[in-house]
């Protein structure tokens, strides 16, 4: 299979069609042990300290694999900065395939990149049957993450949904690890707060879900961003990309965040925005919106989260305590609302 990169989720199906093996970049940095020396390649390479992080590993993950020849890089509902980073990898002598979530001419779009891979609707639709069937297994873990007594970790929520990005470049392969995963035997904090994580995936995602689970005595029940990467959704494909919520807007995204919160049963909020990034601009409309506490969080280059930000995590998890202990209008603790920004 040839290798495809990806700046985030595209409509799959067509790299699939197409007998390409899609790598969603932003897994590839992550995942790699040396993603660090990706951040450095790229700073090396002349972005700036005051560029994203993730932005810098995509563009170290192209330099570290030269065996990608081609990316599909999203221009219109991804990242204000993606055209930038694609002039960096054109310089690389890779081709760049733009694709463009505008929800009016989805469909249009999804033709664009059919042809630029040379594959029908006919290969297209039976490659999304198949990928229906392994969404549904995930889509089963995360209903599972959210029941009283669940055993699913925020962790294992988080990795199944946002392997779903890419289905881990081969969905054969990728459905029986999934079909294999086990939830934790003990109920995870079954009495604890119920959190929900909001905004892009965390750069220290697996050391958060650790610190609230296992320190703090919270239980993670939503993952916003991971889930819409799941496409939970059982309509027709053209569909299903106009109901994914990242690309449209903050608007579109409360809504379903408001529809989860009332369905989870979910006690406060984390927002996680990436250092330099536009979408740190949204943390204010999120917090005007939402009858829920929030706190924001912000990550940079590092995987582990730091003293301060653990204290914070901490301070969150037991304000949210106190306020369900407090009888009925007392005032053990703040309102609902601001509980500070910034890491
Ligand atoms: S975190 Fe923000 S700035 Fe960084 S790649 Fe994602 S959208 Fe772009």
């Amino acid at each position: 299979m040839t290798p495809v990169g990806m700046t985030t989720l595209v409509p799959i199906e067509v790299l699939f069609a197409a007998s390409c093996q899609p790598l969603d970049m932003n897994n590839v940095f992550i995942a790699n042990p040396r993603s660090q020396h990706f951040i450095e390649q790229a700073e090396l390479a002349g972005f700036p300290d005051t560029s994203c992080a993730w932005l810098k590993g995509i563009y170290g993950a192209m330099l570290a694999h030269p065996e990608i020849e081609t990316i599909v890089g999203v221009t219109v509902g991804d990242c204000s900065d993606t055209h930038v980073l694609m002039e960096y990898v054109e310089r690389l002598g890779r081709r760049v395939v733009p694709f463009a979530y505008v929800r009016e001419r989805l469909g249009e779009e999804i033709e664009a990149l059919m042809r630029h891979f040379d594959v029908s609707w006919a290969e297209v639709h039976e490659a999304h049957q198949r990928l229906q069937r392994v969404r549904r297994l995930v889509w089963n873990i995360d209903d599972a993450t959210w029941q009283p007594g669940s055993g699913v970790a925020g962790w294992d929520n988080h990795y199944y949904q946002v392997c779903c990005s890419d289905m881990g470049g081969d969905m054969e392969t990728f459905a029986p690890r999934v079909r294999a995963f086990e939830p934790q035997q003990e109920p995870i904090n079954p009495a604890g707060v119920r959190l929900g994580i909001l905004g892009v995936p965390a750069i220290f995602a697996e050391d958060l879900y650790r610190y609230l689970e296992t320190h703090c005595g919270a239980k993670v029940v939503f993952n916003e961003t991971q889930r819409q990467f799941s496409l939970p959704f059982e309509c027709d494909m053209v569909e299903q990309y106009a109901r994914f919520t990242y690309p449209y807007g903050t608007k579109v995204r409360l809504a379903d965040i408001q529809t989860e919160l009332r369905r989870r049963d979910i006690h406060g909020l984390i927002h996680y925005t990436q250092a330099f990034c536009f979408r740190e601009l949204t943390d204010a409309l999120i917090r005007e919106d939402l009858d829920r506490p929030i706190l924001t969080i912000t990550g940079n280059t590092e995987k582990r989260l730091s003293a301060q930000l653990k204290t914070r995590l901490e301070a969150f998890v037991d304000l949210l305590e106190r306020r369900r202990a407090a009888p009925a209008g007392g005032a053990a603790a703040p309102a609902a609302g601001n509980t500070g920004s910034a890491a």
